[in-house]
């Protein structure tokens, strides 16, 4: 429920949290796959003063993502401010169990919950939010009245569907290439050009994880990204916003030390056990864009067919594979990761960090690496995120979410409401 009220200082209550009106432009970064490694190195080497001044003299935690620690689950439960049982996205696509299709969370159902980027801008607040990929700009532009747009096709925004045109003569450079650090930075440019050009109330940036999926956080094209990213939160900050940074997930190598992915193949394991057709293992990771991590992460979905299969002796031998770390229930998963049940699998399965799950081998081509070594997410070996705020909360704030632990989707938040005015 929103409140109809259009004037500064009056809150909005959104999927049952309230929000102040923001007083000063607050933009909200979602820094995809920056694990907190990724700021460590860079911090090493100076790379990202800026994000440091940020720590310094606003405030810094380490906050939860998500669970399943995927892009699209996060970042919609960033832009909810709750999550997955609440919105309904707890992956890229989900399997119907009466038809036993694949369906995409995204693209083909509604969501579940109002978003606080839309809710605010049916109040009257100027809305902007932007993505690397077109893919999650459906969702989180999901009811908004406002400017929402991809870098990957900003060469094609119209004001019917984007609320803007022109987004390349805008940032002066045509639209990214999909795998590139320039699709984020891009992003952020975006960014800037809006504010430095209209006025913004509320403003959400979302990063692609391209860099951190092809490089550990010490590699010179990290932190070369990192100091490119560092150099735009500097001009944002400068522009006079109140600038949250959050993740959606970290990451981690999923590489045995010669190079080859370490990967447990559940679905072979499932199907030599129990008959091949018996279950089916869902990698809710997958999508269109898998050329960096093949398809393959922390988390997978296991579904049971056969009416003879006893559910808790195919968690016994779930969990007495190598790599595994964690094997629920549908019902033990979607309490303790506030999933929605109508969208689980029979068996949830968690990966020890390092390791990587899959479906059958002949599912995934890896190929698809190229040679690199993978680098995925998805477990609770990447939950934890960067938390920061450009600016200071208030003392009762700073101590007490300081000693809280802050989720990612609690950034609007703690942004709107718990800075020093
Ligand atoms: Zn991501």
């Amino acid at each position: 429920m929103i409140n109809a009220v259009k004037r500064p200082s009056a809150s909005l209550a959104v999927n049952g949290r309230s929000y102040f009106w923001p007083s000063r432009t607050t933009v909200v970064i979602c820094f995809d796959g920056c694990d907190p490694a990724y700021l460590g190195a860079a911090r090493a080497v100076n790379a990202i003063p800026a994000i440091d001044r940020m720590a310094t003299d606003g405030f810094a935690t380490v906050a939860l993502a998500a669970m399943p620690t995927f892009t699209n689950p996060n970042n919609i439960s960033i832009v909810c401010g709750a999550p997955p049982s609440v919105h309904g996205v707890s992956g890229n696509f989900f399997l119907d169990r009466a038809t036993g299709e694949e369906i995409m969370m995204v693209d083909a159902t509604p969501m579940r919950a109002p978003t606080i980027l839309a809710s605010f801008a049916k109040a009257g607040a100027k809305v902007v939010a932007i993505t690397a990929k077109d893919k999650l700009r459906k969702a989180l532009a999901y009811q908004l009245d406002g400017i929402a747009f991809s870098a990957e096709k900003a060469d094609t925004c119209t004001l019917a569907e984007n609320g803007i045109k022109d987004v390349t003569g805008l940032v002066g450079r045509k639209a990214p290439d999909l795998y590139s650090a320039d699709l984020s930075l891009f992003v952020l440019d975006a960014g800037i050009r809006l504010l430095e050009t209209q006025p913004v109330d509320l403003m959400y940036l979302s990063l692609s994880d391209y860099v951190q999926h092809t490089f550990g956080p010490d590699e010179p094209e990290a932190i070369c990204f990192m100091r490119e990213v560092d150099r735009r939160v500097e001009r944002l900050m400068a522009l006079g916003a109140v600038v949250g940074i959050v993740a959606d997930h970290g990451m981690n190598d999923m590489a045995e030390a010669g190079g080859s992915p370490r990967v447990l193949y559940l679905g072979d394991r499932l199907d030599a056990e129990w008959g091949p057709g018996t279950t089916r293992v869902i990698c809710p990771i997958t999508d269109p864009f898998v050329r960096h991590h093949g398809a393959m992460g922390g988390f997978v979905r296991v579904h049971l067919f056969a009416a003879h299969l006893d559910r808790d002796a195919v968690i016994s031998f779930v969990r007495s594979l190598p790599g595994v770390a964690l094997v629920l229930s549908r019902e033990q998963a979607c309490k303790r990761f506030d999933l929605p049940e109508d969208r689980e699998g029979d068996i949830v399965v968690v990966a020890e960090k390092g390791t990587a799950l899959g479906a059958r081998a002949k599912d995934h081509d890896l190929t698809q690496l190229a040679g690199a070594r993978l680098r995925s997410h998805g477990g609770l070996a990447e939950q934890e995120v960067p938390f920061l705020i450009s600016h200071p909360l208030t003392p009762q704030h700073q101590a007490e979410l300081g000693a809280t632990r802050l989720r990612n989707f609690d950034i609007f938040s703690v942004a709107l409401n718990h800075v020093r005015a």
